[in-house]
């Protein structure tokens, strides 16, 4: 009944059926604990809403434009917290731009008029932070998609994929990712060398004109790109002229304080949007690829285009599957799961074991991460012979088996 009524709305608001879609989507995502209509589904539903409002209006650094027109799902948002304002007797958002710096910038969930499950662990969370959605708001959007649409909202991965599958070769697919995640930064010459690796595919080379561009005077320092030592990313000054990483891991650890200068002239810099969409996410799956490698596993990234981040095999036969889970947000992480592929037997990417692999500083601080996880995922529920470990826990777990092995794309 709601989700009739609010799709009449956006329609009704002259709403793209673009917009209709994800819109479902953001309900079809949502759990099924608490029931329709129920005080906690109405609060995830809005709380959805505002977020995907948040960072519809955000450039991909993520702050938010105050000149930009605001987006109607945070005029939806407005409507909807002051019907719950009203029913405790609280005073109301006086309008969206009140609701925005108010509300989303300055005032902790616990302060809203909302109804959360515990393991949620809302309370003190933000949605904006120094005018940026923050991880949690991010994380809210992620979550309220379709799974498979997760990482994949750029066309350019598309395409990428579509080729890749007509012409019989994941393994293009997973070399385009890799070099991505790696590389983000290329100097001409490099740029040279990368777009010649596969002659026999005239494709590669047009995808990688897409993915980097030329990098602009204004991101430069006295005639250098700024790239930060720990993650690879290149940067950009913030308004302040400060010159930040965009990767939170390297802001909560102080890496890069003296990032790496590399000479401009001719160089090209990864898409800022594949920087979001492939380098940052890719960065702790590769990491976790080399750890495994170094134990002497030959690591297969990506297989049946990314069915799973990983499969490694060790020379005695002994193969595991993993899908790497980078998310702050146990409780939302718990819905992204998606099922694992059935490899067994002959299949190249056979694996007897299958891993929710969670890097470690994740659930630092995070009281009952891994529990909360397991708890709240139905695909883990459905799928027994999945288990849940930190990287660093997997990586320890494994066998260590003579001479290193390789992180490779294909069987
Ligand atoms: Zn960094």
């Amino acid at each position: 009944m709601f989700l009739a009524r609010r799709e009449s709305v956006l329609h009704a608001k002259g709403w793209s059926s673009t917009v209709s879609v994800g819109s479902v989507l953001i309900f079809e995502g949502l759990p099924n604990h608490g029931g329709r209509g129920s005080p906690e589904r109405e609060s995830e539903v809005l709380l959805s809403l505002v977020a995907s409002g948040l960072v519809s209006l955000s450039s991909w650094r993520g702050r938010v434009d105050r000149r930009r027109p605001y987006d109607d799902r945070l005029q939806l948002g407005v409507d909807r917290l002051s019907v719950a304002c009203a029913r405790r007797g609280l005073p109301a958002p006086t309008g969206v731009g009140d609701f925005v710096w108010e509300w989303c910038a300055r005032r902790p969930m616990r302060e809203w008029p909302l109804v959360f499950d515990p393991d949620a662990q809302v309370d003190g969370e933000l949605l904006l932070i120094d005018s940026s959605p923050s991880e949690f708001c991010q994380e809210w959007v992620r979550a309220s998609r379709d799974v498979v649409a997760d990482v994949h909202e750029s066309a350019l991965v598309n395409h990428v994929k579509d080729v890749a599958k007509a012409l019989g070769r994941p393994d293009l697919y997973a070399h385009w990712r890799m070099l991505l995640t790696g590389r983000t930064v290329l100097s001409a010459m490099e740029m040279v060398q990368q777009k010649n690796r596969f002659l026999d595919v005239p494709s590669w080379a047009v995808w990688l004109d897409e993915s980097y561009e030329p990098v602009p005077p204004e991101s430069t320092l006295n005639g250098k790109i700024v790239v930060c030592r720990r993650c690879r990313q290149w940067m950009s000054p913030d308004g302040d002229g400060q010159w930040t990483c965009p990767s939170w891991r390297c802001a909560a650890y102080r890496f890069g304080s003296v990032p790496e200068l590399k000479p401009a002239d001719g160089a090209h810099r990864l898409r800022a949007d594949l920087v979001g969409y492939i380098a940052l996410p890719g960065r702790p799956e590769l990491e976790f690829a080399e750890g495994l490698a170094a134990r002497g596993a030959r690591v297969v990234m990506y297989p049946g285009f990314d069915a799973l981040d990983a499969v490694a095999t060790w020379p005695d036969g002994y193969a595991i599957g993993v899908d790497v889970k980078d998310w702050r947000n146990p409780f939302l992480l718990a819905r992204s799961i998606k099922k694992f592929p059935d490899w067994s037997g002959k299949h190249p990417y056979a694996y007897s074991k299958g891993f929710i692999a969670v890097p470690q500083d994740r659930t630092r601080g995070r009281d009952g991460y891994l529990r909360i996880l397991r708890k709240h995922s139905s695909a883990l529920h459905d799928q027994p012979h999945v288990q849940v470990a930190t990287v660093e826990e997997l990586i320890q777990r494994c066998p260590s088996l003579g001479a290193p092995g390789e992180v490779t794309c294909g069987p």
